[in-house]
């Protein structure tokens, strides 16, 4: 049997329930349909991480929290912000309809409303919010690792370094790279190969404990960390947490010189951004640093703080 497919979710928002009966009866025929019946519930159930709506009808006159206030208030956080909103009202007149778009809003329904054109409406915004997260995904998910690339790590360094500068704290950069790979591939085949990195991405992910860490996939066989105020001893840690990691995988490579096991080397650069200092610098040291682990044996980490 196959599994069930992952069908489009829509959170329809009403506090008449007889209103959105009919509506919810004939949603429900293609998609995964929630109803939330105030302002509240609904902003709860579209804030749940993985279980967030990929649309929400939404109704305009609502006691407490009105539905102008809820588009607001999903438009304010990052989190929610990305879903789309139809409005489906009694009020019509022009300045409703124009609050409504202005506060993000992509359509706006009255009522009473024709069933075919809702449904039609329905489905070209879920379509274009499906291509909008494909985008996004394919721009900054690295398709062998499922991990950040190397241009979502750019921009997190960026930005990271930014935000260090303004606030006065520290951070770190990791960059590892995968010990004897070239071998592994030549004995065991690149399909093997790629089912390595893919281990090796989900240990170095996993071994990021902070909400603000990130680890992307660098290039090849390299991967990188970005650890907003960390100093260089608790990068160490993470390093050595990482290093531990990927051995305890313990993936048989026998050309391997350092280990029975696939291994990864590591440098590890920390610094408190100032204008004297570029992130350039501290990425360099950390990759001079991941040469040293290298050339000393492999198998273990490097770390210097960038002065
Ligand atoms: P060292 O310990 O000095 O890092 O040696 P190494 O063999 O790991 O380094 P080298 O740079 O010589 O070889 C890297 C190898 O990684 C060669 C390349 O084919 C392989 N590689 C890079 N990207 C991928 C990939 O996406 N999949 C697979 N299977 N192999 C890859
Ligand atoms: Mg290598
Ligand atoms: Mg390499």
């Amino acid at each position: 049997m196959n599994p069930p497919p992952d069908r489009p979710r829509i959170l329809i928002v009403d506090d008449v329930p007889v209103n959105i009966r009919m509506l919810g009866e004939a949603l429900r025929k293609e998609y995964d349909v929630r109803v939330a019946t105030s302002g509240a519930k609904a902003l709860e159930l579209a804030g749940i991480k993985e279980d967030a709506p990929d649309l929400i009808l939404l109704d305009v006159m609502m006691p407490g929290m009105d539905g102008y206030d809820v588009c607001r208030r999903l438009k304010e956080d990052p989190a929610t912000r990305g879903i789309p909103v139809i409005f489906i009202t009694a009020k019509g007149e022009v300045q409703d309809e124009t609050l409504g778009l202005d506060l993000g809003a992509v359509d706006y329904i009255t009522k009473p409303f024709k069933l075919p054109i809702v449904l039609a409406r329905v489905r070209t915004h879920l379509g274009l919010k499906r291509k909008t997260d494909l985008l996004e995904s394919l721009a900054s998910i690295d398709g062998l690792t499922d991990i950040p690339n190397r241009r979502a790590l750019d921009q997190a360094l960026d930005q990271e370094w930014r935000r260090a500068s303004r606030a006065g704290a520290p951070m770190a950069v990791i960059i590892l790279d995968v010990d004897y790979f070239k071998r592994y591939n030549d004995r065991f085949g690149h399909a093997a190969g790629d089912e390595c990195l893919r281990k090796v991405a989900r240990t170095l992910t996993a071994a990021l404990l902070r909400p603000a860490d990130l680890a992307a996939r660098y290039g090849g066989e390299e991967f990188a960390a970005v650890l907003p105020e960390t100093q260089l001893e608790d990068a160490g840690q993470v390093a050595e947490r990482i290093r531990v990691g990927v051995a305890d995988l313990a993936l048989p490579h026998p050309d391997s010189e350092a280990a029975p096991v696939v291994t990864v080397s590591l440098g590890v650069a920390a610094t408190w951004p100032e204008p004297n200092r570029t992130l350039q610098e501290l990425v360099e040291k950390a990759d001079r640093l991941l040469y040293e682990a290298k050339s000393s044996g492999r198998n273990r980490w490097k770390g210097e703080a960038l002065t």
